[in-house]
């Protein structure tokens, strides 16, 4: 069994993405600028914005975390997307979901500039990945198939197994590995809530994708010998030994289920970092575009 270790591979593109950063200081060219809308207090969400702040920082970027009170209206939301998205010196603007129940996130979503869609959400950067043209790819699929690609994981004729049909998971890592790429190319098997024999299939699986968000859910019966298996859950689970309270619970069993696998990710430390990777590099992708277009 060998881990494909997200920490290690997110760490090779922030390095890459510092260095670009820093060329293109060199060449006059303006700084990637980040803008992460947070509503509420949520925790989760909160750990999530700040880790993503952090990273811009750490390669070269500039970002603006604009906070905003739980009982804000879609309207007074909707018009601070608008100022965002007219903003030239803003390049990539990501909202924290999920919003407040009064909040329509379909709506808030498809109010931003597809150009600055940098959490490739928005139906412009769904459709064109469907038709797997050159996009922003939502940044945890995203994610995991950088990981893939690092670790040289040939997937062409392999079956996949995807628990889980969330439009921010589950429904696009579908299509990546469904696409006619490296990685890619494999037959894929999307299951979710009322799939029927889900641990049949997924014994049969060479990959298993699991993002249910049920911590521990997979055990070993449930996979084949060498499986390739990446684990997108992430749930906080009581744990009075550990200073926080609680400790961070993958979809798998890690113990039981690695010696079954070829490759493993681990949580943390696997699907995690590479999507601060993937939104990394949309943002960078995002600044690049709006030169070109600032050029004609
Ligand atoms: P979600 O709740 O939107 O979707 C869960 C999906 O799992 C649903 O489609 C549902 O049909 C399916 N499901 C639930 N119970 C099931 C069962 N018993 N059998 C089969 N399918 C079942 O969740 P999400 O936003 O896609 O996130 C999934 C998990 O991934 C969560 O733990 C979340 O915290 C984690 N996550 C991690 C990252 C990361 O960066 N590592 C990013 C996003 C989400």
């Amino acid at each position: 069994m060998e881990i494909l270790d997200g920490r290690l591979a997110s760490q090779t593109i922030r390095e890459e993405l510092k260095l670009k950063t820093a060329q293109r200081g060199v060449e006059g060219k303006k700084t990637p600028h980040l803008a992460a809308v947070l509503v509420g207090n949520n925790g989760a969400s909160e750990t999530y914005v700040n880790a993503k702040v952090k990273a811009c920082a750490e390669v070269g970027f500039k970002s603006t975390l604009i906070k905003l009170t739980e009982d804000i209206t879609e309207s007074a939301l909707l018009s601070t997307i608008e100022k965002l998205n007219v903003d030239p010196d803003i390049d990539g603007i990501l909202v924290q979901l999920p919003l407040p129940k009064q909040v329509s996130e379909n709506k808030i979503i498809n109010a931003i500039n597809p150009l600055k869609d940098v959490d490739g959400f928005h139906p412009v950067s769904v459709g064109k990945m469907i038709q797997g043209l050159d996009t922003f790819i939502p940044a945890t699929p995203y994610g995991i198939m950088l990981l893939l690609e690092h670790y040289k994981i040939e997937t062409a004729g392999l079956h996949a197994v995807v628990i889980g049909r969330s439009n921010i998971v589950g429904r696009p890592i579908s299509i990546l590995l469904s696409n006619n790429t490296q990685p890619g190319n494999c037959t894929v098997t999307l299951c979710h809530s009322r799939t029927r024999n889900l641990e049949a299939l997924c014994r049969e699986a060479d990959i298993i994708v699991a993002a249910l968000g049920k911590p521990e859910f997979i055990r070993a019966d449930m996979v084949k010998g060498g499986a390739i298996l990446v684990d997108v859950g992430i749930t906080r689970v009581a744990d009075p030994g550990k200073k926080s309270g609680f400790a961070l619970k993958g979809d798998a069993h890690f113990e039981s289920v690695a010696p079954k696998c070829s490759w493993i990710t681990p949580v943390p430390g696997g699907v995690g970092p590479m999507t601060i990777a993937g939104l990394l590099k949309n943002t960078f992708r995002a600044c690049e575009e709006q030169d070109d277009s600032s050029e004609q």
